[in-house]
Formats: structure tokens, sequence, C-alpha cells
């Protein structure tokens, strides 16, 4: 396994596979990887001829008061687990490697980027959008996969693949989960044992609320409710926003008339998460799928 900490030999290393005629997948991540992660590359393993993975702490999608310095690193244990998994190369980046001294272009995606998570944390997917163009720029991989986790973040990714022409295939992969239910995060390890055990409200409510929709309630305010009661049943837990949104552009629905995207953000003490569920109306479910 090739692992890259510059710019310059992770290019030439895509380029050599580019030239022959190899296709190549990247999972961009933050590193602390969890099964989450390794999911993604699995996709990309049976998808691509070729894998690379990015583990960037990117700070440019933290805001101010959030958790940059805090965030979980240990780039050795993720490059050994990656090289187990037959993964072909880690791009490593330092901070000054992806922002060079006077670095001063972003990427804005507009529209999908407000609201929900973009209300809360702004600037956080201006972040994103940018350190994936350079990425995209850099690696000019054939795929890229994310995980249905960040439901904002792929609708922001595939809207900018969209407008700016880029040559890459955007592929999503499901939200990874504990045995009881807590999405996971490389955040669940700031959790006490308390908050922990509380956290399993977040899909306990959004499965809730999936089954007032399978019953036939289609009106939002029903569904926000039924995860909001869930939350607010434990002290632990206050909600930042619940929202029944569009998954592509993450408009607020009025009706689940159509496919909508359930998403809610919880503080759990100090830690922010976040879970979402996509929930189809009844009558485009399929005969005896539930
Ligand atoms: P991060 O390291 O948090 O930036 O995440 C890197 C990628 O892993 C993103 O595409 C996330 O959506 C994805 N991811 C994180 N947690 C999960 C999970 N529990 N299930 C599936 N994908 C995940």
């Amino acid at each position: 396994m090739e692992l890259a900490r510059t710019e310059e030999r992770i290019r030439g290393v895509c380029e050599d596979w580019r030239e022959d005629g190899l296709q190549i997948g990247f999972v961009p991540t933050m590193g602390a990887l969890h099964s989450g992660h390794t999911s993604l590359v699995d996709i990309s393993l049976e998808r691509a001829d070729r894998t690379v993975v990015s583990i960037f702490v990117n700070p440019t999608q933290f805001g101010e008061k959030e958790d940059l310095d805090a965030y979980p690193r240990d780039p050795e244990s993720d490059a050994n687990a990656l090289r187990e998994m037959g993964v072909d190369a880690v791009f490593l980046p330092s901070e000054e490697e992806m922002y060079p001294p006077g670095y001063s272009t972003y990427v804005e995606v507009e529209g999908v980027s407000d609201g929900l998570c973009g209300s809360f944390r702004p600037g956080h997917f201006r972040g994103v959008a940018t350190v994936c163009t350079v990425l995209f720029r850099i690696l000019r991989p054939h795929l890229a996969v994310f995980g249905r986790k960040d439901a904002q973040q792929l609708a922001v990714i595939r809207r900018l693949v969209r407008d700016l022409r880029l040559d890459v295939e955007v592929v999503a992969g499901p939200i990874v989960r504990e045995p009881d239910g807590l999405a996971l995060s490389s955040r669940n390890s700031y959790l006490s044992r308390l908050e922990r055990e509380q956290a399993t409200a977040l899909y306990r409510g959004l499965l809730r609320a999936e089954g007032l929709a399978g019953e036939g309630r289609t009106d939002p305010a029903a569904l926000r409710s039924a995860v909001r009661a869930e939350i607010e049943s434990q002290p632990l837990l206050s909600a930042q926003y619940v929202e029944l949104v569009d998954p592509s552009t993450m408009r607020p629905l009025e009706r689940l008339d159509r496919r909508g995207l359930l998403a809610v953000a919880v503080f759990a003490g100090r830690t922010r998460l976040i879970d979402n569920i996509l929930i189809d109306p009844p009558e485009n479910r399929e005969e005896g799928a539930g």
C-alpha cells in the first residue's frame, strides 16, 4: 500500500493507474476509522480497480468553537487497518499541503447547504465542498463513496459534482449502526456511559416516525414530534433540529407525498450527534416491504 503525504506523490500514483486504464475509487475521511468508514472502503474495493482513502481533519469545515483540536486522530492504526483491507493508497496530507500559504479559494454550494446542519454550523459545507473539490482535482477518481449518515453532505457533494461538471460518480453507502441502533461516528468516543445509553433514542425516534408513516401519517409535524418525544424522554439529550426534507434539495416537505429524509441533530452533553432515515410514503412502498 502506498502511503502518500504529498500532493505530488499521490497525483503521480493516480496518474499511473489512469494511464494503465484502471478505475480509481476514492473514500474521503477524517480518520479515526470505524466500520462506517470501512463499509465505504468495501464498496470502493468492490466497484473500482484501485482504492484511495484520504485521511485529513479538514480545518475549514470546523467552526471556531467546534472540536477541531479535540477531534480523535490515530493515523498509524488507520493506515494499518486500511492496508489489511487491501486498500491501494492512503493520502495523508498535512494542513499546509492542502492549504498552502496564501490559499484563498472556497466553493459555496448554495441552497442545499442551508438549513439543517448548515444553519447551526455556518461555513461547514463551504469547507466540505472546498476540500472535496481540491481532493477530486488532485486524485481525479472515477468514483467517490460517501456515507448516508451525513445526508446533507451527500446532497451537497452531488450538487457540487453536477454544477461544476466534475467527472466523478458519487456513490452512497448505507448507515452502519451499533447493535442498539446508534449510528457509528468518530465522535461517539466523546460520550460518557450514560450519554451513550441515552443516544440510542435518536434511532428509536426515527423508527417510530417511520412506523407512523407506515400507518399512513404524512404530516411532517407528526413525524417530527415522534422523534422529539423520544429525544426529550432522555435527560442528557437536547434536540437541535428534527426536519423532514427532500433528500436532494434539503428543502422542507409539506407532506410525505414522495421520499423524504427525516434528519435529526442532538447534543448529548457537549457532543453533537446526527442521524437520519429515508422514508417513503405508503403508496410508494413495494408490496409486502412493510
Ligand atoms: P468522516 O470521517 O466523519 O468525515 O466521515 C467520512 C465518511 O464516512 C463520510 O462519507 C461519512 O458519511 C461516512 N460515515 C461516517 N459514519 C458513517 C456510518 N455510521 N455509516 C456510514 N457511513 C459513515
